[in-house]
Formats: structure tokens, sequence, C-alpha cells
């Protein structure tokens, strides 16, 4: 029996969005962001993981952000790195310790929204060290259900994790809601085929019941929560997708911000941002003095940094944006895997 694949367009139309899509700045919006705005956030960040740093039990109707993952495509520490008998990576020597911050997976966050039928968790990527995030973070945050994926783009460090969501849909709950561009669905139709089509599964076998729901540029709601997409560069003539919800804005992949996404950062208070090296951007990223760039630009009130290779160690390079706060009043830092940060969407 052949069974169409689960497909929806998403959405399949813009008024049964229950609030204005054009207008993305209204006073709903405008309101204050995150409870913990008043603090720099170097402060701050010793409030929020339960990386080794001291923990704070956070109420259960409070939306908080986890970042799953902040690191590259091959993860850090390197193996070759490690492996390599001159062992001159300072950094992949120091990831290679548990607990270290500079131990990154692949960048991904969850957003856990409190509604009326109980606190949602919508993760954004599940890239191929998705099993490790969450093996690490789920039980450590008594994390259970998976309500939603927003996926940014197809590449593997982003979509690689999809098939390891059979745990969910097997053990906690009958399927997963994927939210996905039509281009990057077209390429998970080769990817992931047997997701897609499960007409294709031998009878009995247990993979991910995972339900399409087809994405634009435009704004669209998961649970009550509703996402703007925020369309840029990765690599030149690769969009990526980044999201805002509420005054949050995540950009996690990036090389060039088009004009017409910028008035879609407006206002922004937290700027999740894509820096993948000190000195320079590569061809699909933002480098460091990039970002800082563009966190100039955009002036969201608090600033966090994602997606760090190996030359990006994390003591030193936060000790270099402090400075920054205190000469430009900058407030930007690097995340870390772990880092839990309280929101108000
Ligand atoms: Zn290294
Ligand atoms: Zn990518």
């Amino acid at each position: 029996m052949v069974v169409a694949p689960s497909i929806r367009l998403f959405p399949p139309s813009f008024s049964s969005i229950p609030f204005p899509h054009r207008s993305p700045f209204s006073s709903r919006w405008r309101s204050p962001s995150s409870v913990s705005l008043l603090l720099p956030i170097h402060s701050r960040l010793q409030s929020t993981s339960a990386n080794g740093d001291i923990g704070v039990e956070l109420p259960g109707d409070q939306a908080e952000i986890i970042f799953m993952g902040t690191g590259t495509s091959e993860g850090i520490p390197r193996v070759s790195c490690l492996t390599n008998p001159l062992k001159k990576c300072p950094v992949c020597s120091k990831a290679a310790q548990p607990g270290n911050k500079n131990r990154r997976l692949n960048t991904s966050i969850l957003v856990r929204h409190p509604g009326s039928s109980g606190t949602h968790n919508i993760l954004i990527d599940a890239g191929k060290f998705f099993y490790h995030s969450a093996l690490q973070w789920f039980p450590a945050f008594g994390i259970r259900t998976l309500d939603a994926v927003i996926i940014t783009h197809s590449h593997a460090d982003a979509i690689g994790g999809l098939d390891d969501l059979r745990d969910w849909t097997n053990n906690v709950q009958p399927h997963i809601p994927i939210y996905v561009a039509k281009r990057d669905f077209e390429v998970m139709k080769n990817t992931h085929y047997y997701l897609v089509d499960t007409s294709v599964i031998t009878t009995g076998a247990a993979v991910s019941d995972l339900q399409f729901n087809i994405i634009s540029e435009e704004p669209f709601s998961v649970h009550g929560l509703k996402i703007t997409p925020l369309p840029v560069w990765h690599g030149k003539g690769y969009r990526s997708l980044g999201f805002r919800f509420g005054n949050i804005c995540y950009i996690s992949d990036v090389s060039d911000i088009p004009e017409e996404t910028y008035p879609l950062l407006k206002d922004c208070e937290i700027l999740i941002l894509d820096a993948l090296r000190p000195d320079r951007s590569s061809a699909t990223h933002f480098g460091l003095p990039r970002a800082l760039d563009e966190v100039r630009k955009i002036q969201p009130k608090r600033t966090l940094f994602t997606g760090m290779m190996h030359l990006m160690d994390h003591e030193e390079v936060n000790d270099y944006l402090t400075k920054l706060l205190e000469s430009e009043g900058l407030d930007v830092q690097l995340s870390y895997d772990g880092l839990r940060i309280p929101i108000t969407v």
C-alpha cells in the first residue's frame, strides 16, 4: 500500500494567523523581553548553567532558551587536534575535559515556551550530534517531549539528527512536527527519503514519525509562538533562515544579511549570532570582527555568539568581549553548550 507522505503547506493561509504578520513590531512585541536584561551579561550567566556553574531553578511558567550546541560541524574538540602528535591546539585540549565550556556540539537551541496546555519544547535544528546534545541536556533539565523542530537550512549539522527523533516518536509521543523551507525539504527528499515518504519503509520498521510543514519567509505560529523567519545568506547564493520569536533573534549560519532582513531585527533585545573564528569571516560564516560590526548596526540589548570553531577560546574571547562592554557599552559574550537563559516572548 502506498502511503502519502505527511506534508502540508504551512501556513495554509495568513488569515489563520492570530496576529498581524506585517506588523511584527506592534506594541505586543515591543514590551520588555528578558527578565534579567538590567544586569550585564557577565553576572547573569553565572546563574544559568548546569555545566558546572551554580544553577537556578526557573519557575515552571518561565520561558527560556537552552543552548543545545554552540560549535562547528565537526565538533569541538576536533579528533584531529587530539591525535596530532604535536598537540598544539590549546582549545581542543581544554575542550577534551568534560564540562569545559570550549566543548561544543552542532549549533542548536531549545526554546521552552509555556502555554495553556503546558510548556512546549521547540527545537531549532537537529544536527549530526543531536543525540549527544539531548543525552547531555534533556535528562539534566528534565525535558521529556519534543513538540516541534524548526530547520534553519539543510546542511548536515542542522538536519543530520532527524533520524534520532525515532526515540521520541516510538517511546514518548506519536509524532513530531517539522517546520522547513521548501528548498530544504527538497534536499531531505534525498538525504532522509524514508522519513519523507514512509511508503518505502519495511513494515514494522520504527523510524521517526515526522510531520512536515513547509514554511515560507513569512511569519508562522508554532504552539502559539509567533516565529518570524530571518532570511540570510550562508555562502554565496545559499539561503539560510534565522528566526525571531518575541524580541529574541537567532541567526546561527550567516555570511551576509540582506538589507530587507534588517527591519525584522529592529528592537531586538537578545541577539544570538554566528561568530566562527576570531580573526576573519569565512565564505559561509561571520568571523568575530564582522559579527561585532553587525551587533553595532543591529544594536540589540544583549548578544550571545554561537557556532564557534576551535580557534575561539571561551575565556580569552570573553575577556576581550568584556572590555567592549566598558569601552563601547556592547553587552556581548560567547554562549556555550548547556547555557540556559530566561526569556519573555
Ligand atoms: Zn583544535
Ligand atoms: Zn550550514
